[in-house]
């Protein structure tokens, strides 16, 4: 790159099931590869059981994230334990910032950073996640069977939510701070319709309690500030997912949820910064997706580091 030294061939942010995934194709092509992330395993280790991953019956998300991470390395992967805050156009690659102000270079770039839940900030959400409060009711909903559970949230994934525990034969209680939901009206009718769905509304999260598991649920009433406590073994919150793409922002189209726009290549429409996995646009968040959009990003990464066109159209 202008005669100057570029100790990466690609820098991938992100250590979850896309960002690993991109890692061992970019090393399979022989590509110096550099993974960064705070923590490595994403979503997936937020989940206790996995069991739609193919090839793993059943794995926690931990174990089947510790393989991803084995494997990127076997192949000659190098990671590290930092933030991205930045990346900087440099000649023709990049120069990718860390949070303890240093910063390397690289002739392109895979995001892979996926999205975290939106937090409840109230007391207990740190202590108890993965221990009865989960974010993720298509992983967990199976540990649930005839148990009480609450689901806390009014749009799409909090009512299907809902509908996935109550199938699994959980007795559920949605939980809700308002009277009017986001989820599409036809969701909201099926899942009014479902047996043994309790519905709480105008109620706000407090706090989540318990001992080593959650056992309780304190709720306040919007209107009158009452509160009171619901007596469960599970809360899933499921109130949306946030993105945080500040730091490609002056490089990449984002879309209004932060999200970076990709084409179906993975390219965005900064040339040599691919992503890939939750991140994008992509409609369903499931590790085998983002794994699969993670392979594609970086075929595509390498592609236009060998010289080859890029193929794809923007949608949006
Ligand atoms: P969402 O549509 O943003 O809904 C989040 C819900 O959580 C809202 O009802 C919101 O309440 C509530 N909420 C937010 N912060 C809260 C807090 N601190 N305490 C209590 N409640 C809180 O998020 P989502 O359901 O995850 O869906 C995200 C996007 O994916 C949406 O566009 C959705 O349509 C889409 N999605 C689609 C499908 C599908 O089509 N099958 C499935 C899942 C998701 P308020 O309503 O009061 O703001």
């Amino acid at each position: 790159m202008d005669g100057c030294f570029v100790m990466f061939d690609v820098i991938i942010v992100g250590g979850g099931a896309a960002g690993l995934t991109a890692a061992i194709y970019t090393c399979r092509k022989a590509l110096k590869t550099l993974v960064v992330s705070p923590e490595y395993g994403g979503q997936t280790n937020l989940t206790s059981h996995i069991e739609n991953y193919p090839g793993f019956i059943a794995s926690t998300g931990w174990d089947l994230m510790a393989k991803f991470k084995e494997h990127a390395e076997h192949f000659g992967a190098e990671t590290r334990t930092s933030k991205v805050t930045n990346v900087e156009k440099k000649g023709k690659g990049f120069l990718v910032h860390f949070d303890d102000g240093s910063k390397e270079e690289c002739r392109a770039v895979i995001l892979c950073h996926g999205k975290l839940p939106r937090p409840l900030n109230i007391p207990g959400e740190k202590e108890f996640l993965g221990r009865g409060l989960s974010t993720c009711a298509t992983c967990d909903a199976p540990l649930y069977k005839g148990k009480d559970v609450a689901v806390i949230g009014g749009g799409n994934a909090a009512l299907e939510a809902v509908e996935e525990l109550q199938h699994v034969g959980a007795n559920v209680t949605l939980v809700h701070r308002r009277t009017e939901f986001r989820a599409d009206e036809i969701t909201v009718k099926k899942v009014k319709a479902l047996k043994g769905v309790t519905f709480i509304l105008n109620h706000s999260p407090v706090a989540i309690k318990g001992e080593k598991y959650v056992t309780a649920f304190e709720i306040e009433d919007v209107n009158t500030k009452k509160h009171q406590t619901l007596k469960l073994d599970g809360v899933f919150s499921e109130i949306g997912h946030v993105a945080d793409s500040s730091m490609v922002k002056e490089l990449c189209k984002l879309n209004p949820a932060g999200e970076v726009i990709v084409d179906e290549a993975g390219n965005t429409s900064c040339p040599g910064i691919f992503a890939a996995g939750d991140i994008t646009p992509v409609r369903y968040k499931q590790t085998v997706i983002a794994a699969g959009e993670g392979a594609k990003a970086a075929l595509e990464c390498h592609r236009w580091l060998i010289g080859g066109k890029i193929t794809g159209e923007y949608s949006k």
